[in-house]
């Protein structure tokens, strides 16, 4: 890709201008892989282009999930370690999220067992600077020293965390346990959303713990190669075949599983009942197809179409506009069966999403997201009826 001025250099990656786009960059990953803040530094022939294939198949499905990420495309080919990002001021913390202690939060606090659960899952600061070994920083002092304000550090702890709950949830439905995760925020320069928080840089395989099988021993990133007494090729070498591994598994999480809501009308009336609900589906990014039967005047039409969706979709729930159709079809067939009237449209269409959460991370991030849109409306509304009156108005 033709680049323009250099930007920056990190250890492991270089940023460029892209010609006639001031507010997008072209992010190279390097060969590189580094390790106490750059003391231990080797080179692993394809490095940079698993790295960059890693992360843009992260971001990528953090996108599909509704996150706001810098990412914009590139990265994915096998010959490419190459991707284009929306131009950031870069804030200079990494955001840690911990579900399972480890690293060096059990070499802070030794009370607290290695490998232990942590929930409600732990969010860390820690403030940029290799040469002081990026060390922790409190909430408090990021605001003291205008580092981000309180808005953004609550914007950045939520967004993490949800981050971190996407990626476990991807890697337990590969039998690996994600137990800590790093990243880092800016705020856009330019373009929709100028200023506002995304997610930024990378998350790669440098950057978490994983555990397959939650075993410490089978790890696949980074701390293997921090924790080599001496370098060898061959410890080169498993190193380059876990990230091959792992950014082929990270290759199957931006899929989303093909879904399809059954509304099954009883009568022509009950289409209408069934139609707002279509519409929160969507918002989901889940399909649905209408059909009309009646439970009362052609039961076997109703079991007959049943048998035909259930032959024909793979991942299916029905719902029904009312109880005597729901009660058919939950006794004709072994797929979920919802019935409209009994919950609120929002709610169902919730039910439904997370019913196939389970084994969709899309789906998955897309409640989380909805879940947290729906707390910080409360919480605006909040500030908005106790908000001081305006200047010069009298209470
Ligand atoms: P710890 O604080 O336990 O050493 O690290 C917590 C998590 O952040 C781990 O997943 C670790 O891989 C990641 N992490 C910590 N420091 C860095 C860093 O400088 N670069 C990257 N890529 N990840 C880091």
């Amino acid at each position: 890709m033709q680049k323009g001025l250099e930007v920056a250099r990190g250890k492991t990656k270089v940023l460029y201008e892209k010609p006639g786009q001031p507010d997008v960059l072209i992010v190279q990953a390097f060969d590189n892989i580094t390790a106490g803040d750059g003391a231990r530094r080797n080179e692993i022939a394809g490095k940079g282009r698993i790295a960059a294939k890693t992360a843009a198949r992260v971001f990528r499905l953090l996108k599909l999930c509704g996150l706001p990420t810098h990412y914009i495309s590139g990265g994915e080919d096998d010959d490419d370690n190459e991707m284009l990002v929306r131009r950031c001021t870069m804030i200079p913390l990494e955001v840690v999220v911990r579900g399972v202690a480890a690293g060096s939060l059990v070499r802070r606090r030794p009370s607290i067992a290695r490998g232990a659960i942590i929930v409600p899952r732990m969010v860390e600061f820690f403030i940029k600077d290799d040469a002081n070994h990026d060390p922790l920083i409190d909430p408090e002092e990021i605001v003291a020293r205008g580092i981000a304000n309180p808005n953004e550090l609550a914007l950045m702890s939520e967004v993490a965390r949800i981050t971190f709950e996407i990626l476990a949830h991807a890697w337990r439905r590969r039998e690996t346990l994600l137990v800590d995760l790093k990243l880092e925020f800016g705020r856009l320069v330019g373009g929709e959303g100028r200023g506002s928080l995304v997610i930024a840089d990378v998350i790669d395989n440098d950057s978490w713990r994983i555990w397959p099988q939650g075993r410490e021993e089978l790890m696949l990133d980074k701390q293997l190669y921090r924790n080599l007494q001496e370098v060898t090729p061959a410890d080169l070498e498993q190193v380059r075949e876990n990230y091959e591994k792992v950014a082929e598994l990270v290759g199957t999480f931006p899929t989303q599983r093909p879904a399809m809501a059954a509304l099954v009308a009883d009568g022509p009336p009950g289409l209408e009942l069934l139609e707002p609900l279509a519409r929160v589906l969507g918002q989901f990014g889940l399909q649905s197809l209408r059909r009309v039967v009646s439970a009362h005047l052609m039961p076997n039409f109703a079991i007959q179409i049943a048998q035909q969706l259930d032959a024909t979709f793979a991942r299916l729930v029905y719902v029904a506009s009312g109880p005597q159709l729901a009660a058919l079809l939950a006794a004709a067939t072994p797929t979920p069966v919802f019935d409209v009237t009994e919950q609120e449209g929002d709610e169902l269409a919730m039910t439904i999403a997370k019913t196939l959460a389970v084994d969709d991370t899309i789906m998955f991030g897309r409640v989380m997201l909805v879940q947290a849109n729906a707390r910080s409306a409360i919480l605006q509304a909040d500030a908005q009826v106790n908000a001081p009156p305006p200047n010069g108005t009298v209470a």
